[in-house]
């Protein structure tokens, strides 16, 4: 059984210290969650009128729950408040679509037969989630999981777990509503325990994570056929033609390229704009990116704090330091800020190419790297070309000529004029590495179930 600590990224010190499950524990988990069909034979209804009790929790447990990710993950408390909010109306949401997305499918029927299809639960699920957005990345997978009528078992990431060990707590007093003990297990571990997970005898799993995991498990999964669904990283591209509202996008992907420093899988990283208006637009970029208030999570003023883990600032630090090698300039930020905690500068680039890593390889930090393009066909190509396709965004005020090359983007969401963040009913996804599967929509819900067709003959 190892041992698991986080670092408070602010100060370095040791945040907290908890013990790994041990197998046997794990073991019994499975087991438990295998044998167990309390909640999936409860009505659809009846396991909504229970869920949607964790809305009016969450509320009540947002300045615990966003404090928490303040000294555990340094997500300022604005933000952290701002993510328990958007996960409270998701799981609303949630509750409203899941019964309708997994209702009874009539598709044939005359005097002699019937055909229809059922979605049923899939058995026992796990969920594993990373660090960025502990809160809402968690609950997109775990509620309507839940609610298809799964047992679900829940391994968070090893560097929020104090952070995801808040939620769990609202989940016991879901348990008092009504939400049997078996539905909602979590299991403490790093990925060696998450291995462990996916090499059991479970029926499905969802990861969000790095290209690096959903490699690892999809492998894993490949031994004993479980079903999974791969939600991964991202390098998203914004195109900025001649026509768009400049003072709205350069606003718009500067939030969305410092959101959470930037540690968001659909942030802004790589932006492609018409050359008439570059020089207009590098400037505005500027001009919104030293607006943004970089410091203690604490404090309520702040727009942005710091990486949440060590890793990750030096991984920025090694993308900046190898597109200076390669001839980039940086006109703003990509500097650490103190010599106590993982905070860097918000920073604009330019001179950039795709030989760099800034622009080839996902950096999950505040840099938007800007590159000149010629025309339309230009930006397409360099949009497209990258092992990502997660979300990509077109800006202009010719609403066609946008869905026209919203067309031509390989992407799972393409954006017209924003930038950001997935839509409840619609599904969420990556071509290419980004990811297999969807989640959200009526096909991700249906994720989690088994899909039965039943055949009546009459007579
Ligand atoms: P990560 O891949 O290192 O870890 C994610 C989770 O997977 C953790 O809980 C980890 O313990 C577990 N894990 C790692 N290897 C595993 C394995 N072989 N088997 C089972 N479990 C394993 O990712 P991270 O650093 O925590 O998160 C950042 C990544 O997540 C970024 O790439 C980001 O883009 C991506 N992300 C994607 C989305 C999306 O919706 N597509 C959302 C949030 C984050």
């Amino acid at each position: 059984m190892g041992l698991i600590t986080t670092i408070n990224p602010s100060t370095e010190e040791v945040y907290g210290v908890i013990e790994e499950n041990s197998n046997e524990e794990i073991n019994e988990i499975i087991r438990k969650a295998k044998n167990d069909k309390t909640w999936p034979l409860m009505s659809i209804d009846e396991r909504v009128r229970i869920i949607e009790k964790l809305v009016g929790i969450l509320e009540e447990h947002t300045e615990t729950i966003s404090k928490t990710m303040a000294g555990e993950i340094g997500k300022p408390l604005k933000a952290g408040r701002h993510e328990v909010e958007i996960s409270n109306k998701r799981v609303r949401e949630f509750c409203n679509l899941v019964p309708v997305f997994i209702q009874d499918e009539e598709i044939f029927e005359n005097d002699i037969e019937r055909n229809y299809i059922r979605y049923e639960s899939i058995g026992t699920v796990v969920i594993i989630s990373p660090w960025n957005a502990p809160v809402f990345v968690s609950l997109a997978s775990i509620i309507p999981a839940l609610l298809c009528g799964n047992n679900v078992i829940w391994k968070p990431s090893e560097y929020a777990i104090f952070s995801c060990l808040e939620l769990n707590k609202l989940f016991d007093i879901l348990k008092k509503e009504g939400l049997p003990d078996v539905a909602f297990q979590i299991v403490i571990g790093g990925k060696e325990i998450g291995k462990y997970l996916v090499e059991s005898d479970i029926d499905f799993v969802s990861l969000t994570g790095s290209i690096i995991a959903g490699k690892e498990v999809f492998e894993n999964c490949a031994q004993k056929l479980h079903k999974f669904v791969l939600e991964l990283g991202g390098k998203d591209p914004a195109i900025i033609l001649e026509d768009a509202d400049l003072d709205k996008c350069a606003k718009e992907i500067v939030k969305s390229a410092t959101m959470y420093t930037g540690q968001v899988c659909f942030g802004v990283e790589r932006v492609y704009c018409a050359e008439k208006r570059y020089d207009e637009f590098v400037q505005k970029c500027v001009d919104e990116i030293k607006k943004i208030k970089v410091g203690d999570p604490f404090n309520e003023e702040m727009d942005m704090g710091q990486f949440s883990v060590k890793f990750q600032l030096e991984k920025v630090l090694l993308h900046i330091n190898d597109a200076l090698q390669k001839g980039a300039k940086i006109l703003y930020g990509g500097t650490k800020i103190g010599n106590k905690g993982y905070f860097l500068s918000p920073a604009v680039i330019v001179n950039v190419n795709h030989s760099m890593l800034i622009m080839n390889e996902e950096t999950f930090g505040p840099v938007i790297p800007i590159i000149k393009v010629n025309d339309v066909n230009e930006a397409i190509r360099l949009a497209n070309d990258s092992i990502y396709g997660l979300t990509a965004s077109v800006w202009t005020s010719d609403l066609m000529k946008g869905e026209e090359i919203a067309k031509r983007i390989e992407a799972g969401t393409v954006e017209i004029n924003r930038h950001g963040m997935s839509k409840a009913g619609c599904p969420w996804g990556g071509y290419k590495m980004s990811g297999i599967g969807r989640i959200y929509s009526k096909e991700g819900v249906r994720n989690f179930c088994n899909i039965k067709h039943v055949w009546v003959v009459k007579r």
